[in-house]
């Protein structure tokens, strides 16, 4: 069921020539957690704070469970909209306990419902053994799950959180992904993440929105975006990439490119005359009579995998640029080497 709609919202700063936000169309369900995703400046904390309603939209209609809460000149208050948010920084207050940061957000409630429900959401984030503590005396993980009790607390339609990982290392950010999206599912509420890191995205969403230069690119589940990117900013933003072009065969399942012959998951569904795929490096696979071949000109050891830039010969001579291909660890590849291998159909992808 829709339960937060977002009809056509631009949004145009007073002095700047391009919309930050251009006729953006979204709808989230009850329960869902979104992710909006894209680069520095493309939009995304702009539209994070039309919905909160700390900014107005220029244009467009925002409802949350059917009641409109932003059209033309209407603007429901933020509090009156019944959004939590939780801030980059969290916002919490030093000089107050846990507890009276989390009940803070409650202040229409009577001081004994306030205390029980500040308990219980303290209990929901696993953190009820420190409602005594201030923020100071506990660390960067857990002030973000006192942030994110106090968005919970009142119950909210929709909790919207900016960029919610940035402040953490990269162990506590990998265990965080996973205790917040476990903390927004046991409280069933409906999220909006706004991150730049596409494996935040990934981990915490089940539909994760790309914008690029105030546009949606894609609205896709994780899997479906990797595997099927709709355009080269999409393909090249989530994970890496080779962009090749060519042209396609009659049985439309084949497409001839500067490294070869490289065939599709699936029949196009039309003859398409100039194409572009999506070949992901971990679709190319290192084969002893590999289809393709090329000599390896760069090596980057990454622990998990080995990164090689291998530059293909063609009938034509030298292909115009080497391929990404990942390659096992245990395989001892120097530079100079050459390798020969196989694509994976399931992982190349048209792309407009
Ligand atoms: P980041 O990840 O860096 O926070 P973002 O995707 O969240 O980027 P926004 O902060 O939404 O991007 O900014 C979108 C565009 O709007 C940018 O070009 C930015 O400079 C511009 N912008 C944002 N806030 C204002 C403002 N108050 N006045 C004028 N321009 C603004």
């Amino acid at each position: 069921m829709s339960f937060l709609q977002l009809e056509n919202i631009s949004k145009v700063f007073a002095g700047a020539g391009k919309p930050a936000v251009n006729g953006l169309k979204l709808t989230i369900n009850q329960g869902e957690i979104v992710s909006l995703l894209g680069p520095s400046g493309c939009g995304k904390t702009t539209t994070l704070r039309m919905i909160a309603g700390f900014e107005n939209p220029s244009e467009g209609t925002i409802k949350i469970d059917g009641a409109t809460i932003v059209k033309d000149a209407f603007a429901l208050p933020p509090e009156k909209r019944g959004i939590g948010m939780v801030f980059q920084d969290y916002a919490l207050f030093p000089h107050m306990t846990i507890l009276k940061n989390v009940m803070f957000g409650l202040n229409k409630w009577s001081s004994r419902d306030k205390k029980k429900r500040a308990k219980e959401v303290l209990e929901l984030v696993g953190l009820e053994e420190f409602a005594d503590r201030y923020p100071t005396q506990i660390s960067g993980g857990q002030q973000q799950r006192v942030a994110l009790a106090r968005a919970l607390a009142p119950r909210p339609h929709v909790v919207l959180m900016d960029e919610p990982f940035s402040n953490l290392d990269a162990g506590l950010r990998e265990k965080m992904r996973f205790e917040i999206t476990n903390i927004l599912r046991r409280a069933n509420t409906t999220a909006i993440i706004v991150t730049h890191d596409q494996k935040d995205a990934f981990a915490v969403s089940d539909r994760v929105v790309v914008m690029n230069e105030g546009e949606i690119q894609q609205i896709a589940a994780p899997k479906e975006m990797y595997r099927c990117p709709k355009n080269c900013f999409v393909a090249q933003f989530v994970g890496k990439t080779n962009l090749l072009t060519g042209k396609m065969d009659q049985d439309l399942r084949s497409i001839h490119t500067h490294i070869g012959r490289v065939t599709l998951p699936e029949e196009s569904k039309q003859l398409l005359e100039d194409v572009t795929l999506s070949v992901r490096p971990e679709g190319c696979m290192l084969s002893e009579q590999g289809a393709y071949c090329g000599k390896v000109e760069r090596v980057t050891y990454s622990g998990e995998y080995q990164e090689l830039h291998v530059h293909l010969q063609n009938d034509g001579g030298l292909a115009p640029a080497p391929m990404l291909i990942y390659a096992p660890v245990e395989q001892d590849i120097e530079v100079g080497t050459v390798v020969s291998f196989d694509i994976k159909p399931e992982l190349v992808a048209l792309v407009d």
